[in-house]
């Protein structure tokens, strides 16, 4: 029987943020505004009852609109017909793209830590995950190169990529790009890249898709969602581009998962891509000022965080709070501050190197990551 894992550690950390009435800033799960013309286009479809399936393949508009946005801010050239696949959010496309390209037998690299849903998936496709440590340099996250070398074997099928990263708030830097796909390229690999924070990149950093490296367009499958960008992670439409033979081969698989999901939220984010340049720039400000209150209130907690330069996510080590693993504190916290948090570790694949430090959300309205800091000062 191939299982993935049991309950997820974001279902056990929300229910005990509802059970204990703490802060959540557990699962990344935003309170913040949405467009209100993305919000409005919902219910204008919905009544005008254009409410039955879709194209199993996505919305025609829809899949225009991200054949547009790709070229528009990436530079990225697909035919919309043959290259762009709607799924059901991004973890859908994510699945469905490892169950179509591994197996039994193939290894799937990525880096650690890394979003949960890569093991639960190569765990679904009976592929093995190969994970490689991320490393702490100074006060943010860096890549080993020799480390990224030594995973690599003649069984390795696919390199996934997360950039901005999820749980670290890293965005891989152009050399650290530049040196994964001159990798891929000299190997011959499948790269599956996970983009959904491409627009929530602070600082005035820019995000790079892998994509438009050199050699990589033609290997390359790119993953986004709308759940990030306009802070609707409910409503679970993503997306999936790339290479015609690699996203019919997505397809292929996605078909028998949910054949599509949601005309009425497909129209409206159509039409809200169009215009995300404007949009996503007040969302920055907004994330970036929660970042920053966030970070403050934790090192006035005395913790030191680690630099988040784009997605809704910081880390801390909490060895001042005297905790030497994060899970130990997460299962403490609301019950010792009112917060809740997650551990890192959750997202690390057997591979025990900084246990002690914890997944903190900045996603959250500036009045509850206030809330949120009171508390933990008051408690530490
Ligand atoms: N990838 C990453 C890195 C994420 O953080 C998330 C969290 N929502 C997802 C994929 C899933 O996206 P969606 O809700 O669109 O399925
Ligand atoms: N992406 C969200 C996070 O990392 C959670 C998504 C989920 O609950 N599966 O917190």
């Amino acid at each position: 029987m191939r299982r993935a894992n049991e309950t997820s550690i974001f279902t056990e950390m929300t229910e005990l943020a509802h059970r204990t009435g703490a802060v959540n800033l557990g699962q990344g799960v935003p309170d913040l505004d949405s467009p209100p013309e993305l919000l409005a286009g919902v219910a204008e479809a919905v009544l005008a009852g254009r409410n039955q399936y879709p194209p199993a393949a996505g919305h025609p508009t829809l899949r225009a609109a991200v054949a547009d946005h790709q070229r528009r801010h990436w530079g990225i050239e697909l035919d919309p017909t043959a290259q762009v696949l709607v799924t059901t959010g991004a973890t859908e496309a994510l699945a469905s793209a490892v169950l179509a390209l591994t197996g039994p037998g193939d290894e799937i690299v990525a880096f650690d830590p890394c979003y949960d849903a890569y093991p639960a998936d190569a765990r679904l496709s009976g592929a093995t995950l190969v994970p490689v440590p991320l490393t702490v340099d100074g006060d943010g996250f860096a890549l080993d190169a020799d480390a990224l070398r030594a995973a690599l074997t003649p069984r390795t099928r696919l390199l996934v990529l997360n950039s901005p990263h999820n749980p670290t708030g890293k965005l891989f830097t152009p050399d650290e790009l530049t040196l994964i796909a001159e990798l891929c390229v000299e190997r011959d690999l499948t790269v599956l890249t996970d983009e959904v924070y491409e627009h929530l990149v602070y600082d005035g950093a820019r995000h790079v898709p892998i994509a438009t490296l050199p050699g990589m367009a033609e290997r390359t499958l790119t993953v986004s969602s709308a759940g990030k960008t306009f802070s609707v992670t409910g409503w679970k439409v993503g997306w999936i581009s790339g290479p015609a033979e690699l996203v019919t081969a997505v397809a292929s698989v996605k078909q028998w998962l949910t054949y599509a999901s949601g005309t009425p939220y497909q129209e409206a984010i159509a039409a809200a891509l169009g215009t995300v340049d404007t949009w996503a720039a007040g969302l920055r400000t907004t994330l970036t000022e929660g970042r920053d209150l966030l970070a403050a209130g934790l090192t006035e907690a005395g913790l030191r965080p680690l630099r988040a330069d784009a997605g809704y996510f910081l880390q801390a080590d909490v060895r001042p709070w005297g905790f030497t693993e994060g899970l130990a504190l997460c299962r403490r916290l609301p019950e010792l501050a009112g917060v809740v948090a997650i551990p890192t570790s959750a997202f690390q694949q057997g591979v025990d190197t900084m246990p002690w430090l914890v997944r903190f959300s900045f996603c959250r309205r500036h009045d509850a990551l206030r809330e949120a800091v009171t508390r933990v000062t008051a408690a530490f």
